[in-house]
C-alpha cells in the first residue's frame, strides 16, 4: 500500500455547483463572508490522508473486472471503461473526522446554515484530493507513455455501494485511516474510495468509452463532459 501526501483545495465553484448550480460569483455577500470565515475554520480542521494499491487486472469479462489474487468488481460501465488496461488504481483519500465535530457543534448552536456551508465545503475538499491525485498518476504515465481512464466510485454509475466492501478488502485495513460500516458507509464520512484504470497509450485514444455520453441519468452532478 503506498500513501501520498495530497492537500485539499477549496474550488468556490465547485461548492456553487454543491449549491445547485451556478457559479461563486453569483454568492450573495452574506454567503461569501461566511465561507470566507468558514475557510478558516476548515483549514484547522483537515488532517487528510490518502492510500492507494496498483493491481494487475485479471480479466474483464459479463460485466466484471477481476483482479488478480481477487476481488471481482461488478460494473458493467466500469467493465467497459477499463477493457484496454492491464492494471487499476484503488484508492481512498479522506480529510479526517475533525470537521464531523465542528458541524455538530454548530448544528447544536443552531448555525444550521454554517454546518450546511461547512459540510459541503467538506466534499469539495475530499474530491479536490482525489481530483489532484488522479491529475498527478495521470501526469506521471503520461512520461511513460500511458494515460489514466475516469475516474469511478461505488455508488455511482452503475458500480453498486456494496462493492465497497471489495474495494477495502484490496487494502490493509490496520493501516487505514478509513472504516466502513455494514451499511458501506465511510468513516469518517468525508472519504471518497473509487478506481481508474491505466491504459496502455497516452489516455487520448480515441474513442475511449465515457460512460456519461449516453446515460440518462441527467440530474447527475458527477457527470464527464
Ligand atoms: S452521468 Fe453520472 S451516473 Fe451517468 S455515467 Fe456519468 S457519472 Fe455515472
Amino acid at each position: 500500500m503506498n500513501t501520498l501526501e495530497i492537500n485539499p483545495s477549496l474550488e468556490e465553484d465547485d461548492l456553487a455547483r454543491l449549491f445547485g448550480g451556478g457559479k461563486s460569483s453569483g454568492f450573495s455577500r452574506g454567503v461569501a463572508l461566511r465561507i470566507d470565515k468558514l475557510k478558516g475554520i476548515l483549514k484547522k480542521l483537515l488532517t487528510p490522508e490518502l492510500c492507494y494499491r496498483k493491481v494487475n487486472i485479471d480479466s474483464i469479462n459479463n460485466g466484471s473486472v477481476c483482479l488478480q489474487g481477487g476481488p471481482s468488481f461488478k460494473s458493467p460501465k466500469l467493465s467497459r471503461t477499463l477493457k484496454s488496461c492491464e492494471t487499476i488504481i484503488c484508492f481512498i483519500a479522506t480529510i479526517g473526522c475533525q470537521i464531523e465535530k465542528e458541524i455538530r457543534q454548530l448544528t447544536s448552536r443552531n448555525g444550521l446554515a454554517g454546518a450546511y456551508i461547512l459540510d459541503s465545503m467538506g466534499s469539495v475538499a475530499v474530491e479536490s484530493m482525489a481530483e489532484k491525485f488522479h491529475r498527478r498518476m495521470e501526469s506521471q504515465y503520461k512520461a511513460q507513455e500511458k494515460g489514466v481512464t475516469l475516474r469511478f466510485s461505488p455508488g455511482y454509475c452503475d458500480w453498486p455501494v456494496t462493492e465497497q466492501k471489495k474495494l477495502f478488502n484490496v487494502f490493509d485495513s490496520s493501516q487505514l485511516g478509513v472504516t466502513l460500516s455494514d451499511s458501506c458507509l465511510m468513516q469518517p464520512r468525508k472519504s471518497i474510495s473509487g478506481v481508474f484504470g491505466v491504459t496502455p497509450s497516452n489516455g487520448k485514444t480515441p474513442g475511449q468509452y465515457n460512460p456519461c455520453t449516453d446515460c440518462k441519468k441527467y440530474d447527475c452532478i458527477a457527470r464527464r463532459g
